[in-house]
C-alpha cells in the first residue's frame, strides 16, 4: 500500500510533521524528488530537527528510508545529516540509496551561486543548493548516476573530461570564475563512492518487492503544487515535479500502486522566494502572523529567510489538491490563527474585471486580485485539543468552510508542531494510510 504525502501550496505546509507521525505505522519512507534545498522541521521525543535530504521516517527503529532515483543526491550532505540525527541519540537509520539517483556535483552548487549573482535583482531566490543546474544536467544527459561511481576508472575519467570542457567554457566566459580541475573532481567522486557505497542498491526493485509483500509505504514530497515546474508559478518554481504522480517515477513504482494521497494544506499562506502570491499580506499584519507562525516563526528551514505571508487562498489550494489528486487533506498550523478577530479567505481571483475560481497560468495570475470572504475568528488557544467536537464553533466553521472550497475531505487537523498535536476527523489513523 503506497500513500503519498505531498504539499498543496508553496511548500512548508508541515509535510515533515505529518510524515514523521504516519511513519509510526509505516515500513518504508521514500523521498522521490528535490534535494537538500528545502527543509522539514520535525519535533518529536528526540528533539527538534530540520531535515533536508533524509526522509522524515528516520526516527523509528522499524523503518527503512529511501533516497529514490528522482532525488538530487548531495552525498556529503546525506552523510552529514545522518551524523547529525545520530548525535541526538536517534538510532542509526536504515537508509537505502538508489543506484540510479544522480549526484549533486560541487560545480552544481557553484553554478547556482554564480547564476543568482549574475541575475542580481532578477534572481530566483534559490537556496543555492545546486538544484536547477543539477536537473538541467540530468535532462541534458550530462549528469552522473550513483552507478557511474562504480564504473571503471577510465570510463569515469573520460566522462569527467567531456563534461568539464563544456562547464569550463561557461565558467570562464559567462561567470569569469576558476575552471574545474579534472583530477580534483575525480578524487572527489572517489570519496563520494566510499561514502555512499554501504547504502546503494536497486531501490525500485526493493520497493516493488515490498509492495507485493503488503508493506506500508510512504512517499514524502518536497515543496508543493505551486512550485511544480509544469503546474506551479513558472518560472519561480523548483526544478523537479512536486506532484504525487511523480512519486511513481522518482521511486520507480507503477503509478496505480499509489492508492492514497494526503495533501498537506496550511491554514494560512506562506511562501519563500520570488513569484506570484495573490493573497499576500504586508506590513504589521504580515509581521504578526510571521512571528506567531510555525513552531518558532516563519523563517525558512534551509535559509533562515523570512517567509512571505498571506491569508488562506482557496483558489490556489483547491487547484493544489486537484493536481495532487488528493484523497484527503491534513490541515496544518491552525493553532496559529487563534489570535485573529477576523479571518479573510481568498475565494476568487479578479482578473481583468472578471472573478474566477480557477487558478490560471502565470501571465494571468500576475494580474489577479484577491476576492475575500471574511470569517469570524475563535480567539482562543486550540493547542492540546484532541477531539474535533471540542474545537470552538468558529474554528470548526473555518475548517468546514475550507473543506467545502477544497472539495476534498479534511481528515486531519494539526494544532501544534509536536507529533501528538493532531485531531483525526471522520477517519481513523489507519484508514488514512
Ligand atoms: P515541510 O517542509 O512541509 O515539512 O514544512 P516545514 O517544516 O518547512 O514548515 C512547517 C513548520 O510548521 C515547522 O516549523 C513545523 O514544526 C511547524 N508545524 C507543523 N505543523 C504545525 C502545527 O500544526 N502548528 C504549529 N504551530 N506549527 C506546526
Amino acid at each position: 500500500m503506497v500513500t503519498a504525502i505531498v504539499g498543496a501550496n508553496w511548500g512548508d505546509e508541515g509535510k515533515g510533521k505529518i510524515t514523521d507521525m504516519l511513519s509510526q505505522e509505516s515500513d518504508i519512507i521514500i523521498r522521490f524528488q528535490g534535494g537538500s534545498n528545502a527543509g522539514h522541521t520535525i519535533i518529536n521525543n528526540y528533539g527538534k530537527f530540520a531535515l533536508h535530504l533524509l526522509p522524515s521516517g528516520v526516527f523509528y527503529n522499524h523503518t527503512t528510508c529511501i533516497i529514490g532515483n528522482g532525488v538530487a543526491l548531495n552525498i556529503p550532505y546525506l552523510v552529514k545529516e545522518m551524523e547529525e540525527v545520530m548525535a541526538k541519540n536517534v538510532p542509526k537509520p536504515r537508509i537505502l540509496v538508489s543506484d540510479r539517483a544522480q549526484l549533486v556535483m560541487p560545480y552544481h552548487i557553484k553554478f547556482d551561486e554564480y547564476e543568482e549573482e549574475r541575475l542580481g535583482k532578477a534572481s530566483f531566490g534559490s537556496t543555492k543548493s545546486g538544484i536547477a543546474p543539477f536537473y538541467s544536467d540530468k535532462y541534458a544527459k550530462i549528469g552522473f548516476q550513483v552507478s557511474e561511481l562504480f564504473a571503471d576508472e577510465k570510463i569515469l575519467r573520460d566522462k569527467i573530461a567531456r563534461v568539464c570542457v563544456q562547464k569550463n567554457v561557461i565558467l570562464e566566459h559567462l561567470y569569469q570564475k576558476p575552471a574545474i580541475n579534472e583530477e580534483e573532481l575525480y578524487q572527489t567522486l572517489r570519496k563520494y563512492k566510499e561514502m555512499v557505497e554501504p547504502y546503494v542498491c536497486d531501490t525500485s526493485a526493493f520497493i516493488q518487492k515490498a509492495i507485493k509483500e503488503g508493506k506500508r509505504i510512504l512517499l514524502e514530497g518536497q515543496l508543493g503544487t505551486l512550485k511544480d515546474p509544469d503546474f506551479g508559478i513558472y518560472p519561480m518554481v523548483t526544478s523537479s515535479s512536486t506532484l504525487a504522480a511523480y512519486g511513481a517515477i522518482g521511486a520507480g513504482i507503477p503509478p496505480y500502486e499509489i492508492k492514497k494521497i494526503v495533501a498537506v494544506v496550511k491554514a494560512y499562506s506562506s511562501a519563500v522566494g520570488a513569484g506570484e502570491f495573490v493573497s499576500e499580506i504586508f506590513g504589521k499584519e504580515a509581521d504578526e502572523l510571521r512571528k506567531r507562525g510555525g513552531d518558532s516563526g516563519e523563517f525558512g528551514a534551509t535559509t533562515g529567510r523570512p517567509r512571505r505571508m498571506g491569508w488562506f487562498d482557496a483558489v490556489a489550494s483547491r487547484y493544489g489538491c486537484k493536481l495532487q489528486g488528493a484523497t484527503s487533506v491534513a490541515l496544518t498550523v491552525l493553532d496559529v490563527l487563534g489570535y485573529l478577530e477576523k479571518l479573510p479567505v481568498c475565494v476568487g481571483y479578479e482578473i481583468d474585471g472578471k472573478v474566477t475560481k480557477e487558478f490560471p497560468a502565470t501571465t494571468s495570475l500576475a494580474k489577479a486580485k484577491p476576492v475575500y470572504e471574511i470569517l469570524p475568528g475563535w480567539k482562543t488557544d486550540i493547542r492540546g485539543i484532541r477531539n474535533y467536537e471540542e474545537l470552538p464553533e468558529n474554528c470548526r466553521n473555518y475548517i468546514e468552510f475550507i473543506e467545502k472550497e477544497l472539495e476534498v475531505p479534511i481528515t486531519m487537523v494539526s494544532n501544534g508542531p509536536n507529533r501528538e498535536d493532531i485531531i483525526y476527523r471522520n477517519m481513523e489513523k489507519k484508514e488514512i494510510l
